[in-house]
């Protein structure tokens, strides 16, 4: 699959807890198919908050990104209650796509401390690579 920002650079995909996470050594962007961001943030419960916590952005000035899927161009959606962070969402909802550092601040937003061995693997991603 290739990134929707450097366009014709292929995604490795790393794995995280049987959950693949396609990220892009590149921009250091990172795709989760639908469903995969419930996964990585663990319990059911936490589906609805993220739900409820998905807001359509109309007015953007951030370029439209296309879906690695159907290359079709995916909506902007703002996550996150504090401190928003804007993410593009595939309107056929294969999946999302956070820029570089984005998916590490939502899982701070939302994240108990009990679990953030998921955050630890994410910094591990950004810093290991350049
Ligand atoms: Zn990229
Ligand atoms: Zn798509």
């Amino acid at each position: 699959m290739d990134c929707p920002v450097c366009s014709n650079e292929p995604m490795i995909v790393l794995e995280y807890n049987n959950i693949e996470i396609d990220f892009c050594q590149s921009c250091q962007g990172i795709w989760l198919d639908q469903g995969e961001l419930e996964l990585l943030l663990g319990s059911a419960g936490d589906s609805d908050k993220i739900t409820k916590m998905l807001k359509e952005k109309v007015t953007v000035h951030e370029k439209p990104r296309r879906c690695p899927i159907c290359l079709k161009k995916m909506r902007k959606i703002e996550l996150g209650d504090q401190r928003p962070v804007m993410i593009d969402q595939c309107r056929q909802k294969h999946g999302l796509w956070f820029d570089r550092g984005e998916l590490k601040d939502i899982l701070e937003q939302l994240q108990s401390q009990n679990d953030d061995a998921v955050l630890k693997f994410l910094r591990d991603i950004f810093t290991n690579s350049t």
